[in-house]
């Protein structure tokens, strides 16, 4: 084992920080899934946490990994997901944000993360954050010209500090709402409540992927929160994403003239 190795966060039998569904896939959709996973790297343990606070949504995105993986199936998606807990980085936190390697996070002391030093930070950044972000360019480059919508897949929990949260579904959005402006209609067709940038709203300072991948590149986009106790099991997972797609499909066309 060379020093490189022997200093690494990642050991070489752990999963590898990002994965790649259907990467041929045909659609003009293109899947993020951000907070997928709650895996911790070996090193760092629990991080001081209990397993039903390692399961918990300050961990991940309950839910939205399988309905991420449904929607790309159903629409012939490429769908990039992060292998490894949002607890350790995460990946939709710009570089310079406190929320990183959060100490706290939904009113949980996150022990690992008090003392996070600069090189702790550097490693985290480089073996998980990077090349998670690195293939959605690398992936985004190699699209050229080919029309792309993008959709970043994620979940919220049903209820926080600012009360229950009525809807099931919502689409957030920051300076380009084009794609949010058609897919929620869409998905309000069959009276379904939708949040329209409820309860977030995207913005450069507090997110990363869309402002980086779908501002930046002027891709349109929209970020999908669906709620976590409508998606608790895979086959409510898959329902949810059948709906989106259906929604999607509807709209795919019209949407596509944006780009
Ligand atoms: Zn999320």
């Amino acid at each position: 084992m060379d020093d490189l190795r022997k200093n690494a966060l990642l050991q070489q039998d752990e999963p590898p920080a990002v994965e790649v569904v259907n990467p041929d896939g045909k659609s003009a959709a293109f899947l993020l899934c951000d907070h997928a996973s709650n895996r911790i790297p070996r090193k760092l343990g629990t991080l001081g946490l209990s397993e039903a606070e390692r399961a918990d949504h300050i961990a991940w995105d309950p839910g939205a990994a399988n309905m991420a993986r449904r929607l790309s199936a159903l629409l012939d998606a490429p769908l990039v997901l992060s292998g490894y807990s949002r607890l350790v980085i995460d990946c939709n936190r710009p570089l310079d944000s406190t929320q990183l390697t959060a100490p706290v996070s939904g009113g949980v002391i996150v022990p690992g993360n008090a003392c996070v030093t600069d090189a702790d930070r550097a490693a985290r950044l480089s073996e998980l954050h990077q090349p998670y972000h690195d293939t959605i360019a690398d992936m985004l480059d190699a699209r050229n010209r080919r029309p792309t919508l993008l959709l970043s897949i994620h979940s919220f929990t049903p209820e926080l500090d600012d009360g229950p949260r009525p809807w099931p579904i919502s689409i957030a959005y920051g300076e380009d709402d084009r794609l949010a402006r058609l897919l929620i209609p869409a998905l309000r067709e069959d009276g379904t409540v939708v949040g329209d940038n409820q309860p977030y709203a995207v913005s450069a300072w507090s997110d990363y992927s869309i402002p980086v991948h779908g501002e930046r590149r002027g891709i349109p986009h929209v970020l999908v929160e669906t709620r976590q106790d409508g998606i608790r099991t895979p086959e409510a997972a898959s329902a949810w994403a059948g709906r989106l797609a259906d929604a999607y499909l509807r709209i795919e066309s019209q949407a596509l003239r944006l780009t």
